[in-house]
């Protein structure tokens, strides 16, 4: 590890056609070659652990785990336990409920902690992912003077930009001036770090805030956080990040890196369902520090929360954070999601989801070498700059050859306007789902 990060820094600095990631040296087009990958395996068995939807008798290719994650069986239990204590106990259950609801959020802190590289102070489970922004952004994007720009990659998620461009409105601000973009090179599709670098110190003292995404939902592209972080910091600005498509999906270290602040939603690879309870992190250098923030009484001081006071008194931890108290049915259902990432150790996942996601670009890149289809992969070919997801633009094919697809029961996405994202994500899926979906591809292009 300790010789392969920078030497890795060293060859992701150099830019590279995409397929040279495609033809890494070991890898085969074979049932058999697959089947060996999945046997040595060592996170295979949570695979097990999984619900598979089920189409034409047999479970699907589920490659959309960066929309929805999958149903981790012990989810019915952990709700039900829930349902069960509330029925036997009522209002008692704050305390007495097997997993007590009062400080039910606790439980999830050391394990969040863990996943995002963050001490256990510098994370909250609460809310939602873009109300998270929000709270947070009212706390970090307080701009004064001619410090009121907020820069974000090129084509961020909706949500945000409406997030930034309301933020910059209720501050008097105007958006079509605050908001930028950074843009890719002309024929680029993802952002080189030394240019998101070389914006950063243009704008200089005109920026308020920087916050990215961890990986961007349409390209694919996993930015250095790192090095954005110090960049922004060197200007005097703050750095957060909206990690909805990297929480579970990279290996995070949001302390080490100096992250000011980050929110996450947790249905997509965190498998934690439909609208579930996000997470949110907040650096301790920014804790006990008097910042401005909307309050509310999970965010008084835990000891003294029943004494009902009229003044707020926050904890001296993102759990200042907090609004109301915990949604315990999501919570529960998230527990669960989190204990298996805590049982797998997201080096694994990570390890493994680096050479799935290659076997994918590899299996891609034989197929259009097969058909001679014209399969454009947007997403960088380096694994640091990406996570498990692809984006395909499939010149010529687009939206058609995605309903082919689905209907020999692959589940990816469409994204207008041209791209097909696949993400085989390493908790549930296998080689062999790769090595089919490459045949359905193949098949589909014939
Ligand atoms: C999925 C996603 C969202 C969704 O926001 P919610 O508040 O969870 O509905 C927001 N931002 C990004 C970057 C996303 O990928």
């Amino acid at each position: 590890m300790g010789v392969w990060r920078p030497l890795k820094r060293i060859i992701t600095a150099f830019p590279v056609p995409v397929t040279f990631a495609s033809r890494m040296p070991d890898f085969q087009n074979t049932l058999d070659f697959a089947r060996a990958q999945d046997a040595a395996d060592p996170v295979r068995a949570f695979r097990d652990e999984f619900h598979f939807p089920q189409q034409d008798g047999r479970p699907v290719i589920y490659f959309s785990g960066n929309s929805l994650g999958l149903q981790p069986k012990g989810c019915a239990a952990a709700l039900k336990q829930e349902l069960d204590d509330w029925a036997a106990l009522g209002v008692e259950g704050h305390l007495k409920a097997m997993h007590p609801w009062y400080s039910y959020h606790e439980e999830l802190t050391a394990m969040t902690a863990r996943l995002v590289g963050a001490k256990e102070s510098e994370v909250v489970v609460m809310n939602q992912l873009t109300s998270n922004l929000h709270f947070l952004m009212v706390s970090f994007y307080r701009p004064s003077g001619k410090r009121k720009k907020i820069l974000t990659e090129q084509r961020p998620f909706p949500s945000d930009t409406y997030a930034f461009a309301s933020q910059i409105s209720f501050h008097g601000g105007d958006p079509d001036n605050d908001l930028i973009e950074v843009q890719p090179r002309a024929g680029e599709h993802t952002l080189r770090t030394e240019d998101i670098i070389a914006r950063i110190n243009e704008l200089g003292d005109e920026l308020a805030l920087v916050c990215f995404g961890g990986v961007n939902f349409y390209t694919g592209q996993a930015f250095d956080m790192a090095a954005i972080t110090k960049a922004t910091h060197n200007v005097g600005a703050i750095a957060g990040f909206d990690l909805a498509h990297a929480a579970g999906n990279l290996h995070l270290a949001l302390h080490e890196w100096g992250v000011d602040f980050a929110a996450w939603c947790t249905y997509k690879y965190l498998n934690s369902g439909p609208g579930s309870v996000a997470g949110a992190f907040v650096h301790e250098q920014h804790h006990g520090k008097g910042l401005p923030l909307f309050a509310g009484w999970w965010g008084h001081d835990k000891h003294e929360r029943f004494n009902m006071e009229r003044t707020f008194k926050p904890m001296h931890t993102a759990e200042a954070w907090q609004v109301s108290n915990a949604p315990v049915f999501s919570m529960a259902v998230h527990r669960v999601a989190l204990e298996q990432f805590d049982r797998a150790g997201i080096g694994n996942l990570r390890a493994k989801s680096e050479r799935l996601t290659g076997y994918l670009a590899f299996v891609i890149n034989e197929v259009a070498k097969a058909t001679g289809a014209k399969l454009e992969t947007i997403t960088p070919a380096y694994p640091t700059q990406r996570g498990c997801q692809l984006s395909i633009v499939a010149h010529g094919k687009g939206k058609d050859l995605f309903h082919a697809i689905t209907a020999k029961g692959v589940v990816a996405d469409w994204r207008e306007p041209n791209v097909i994202r696949v993400a085989p994500v390493p908790l549930y899926n296998s080689f062999e789902e790769v090595f089919r979906f490459g045949e359905i591809l193949q098949t589909a292009l014939a």
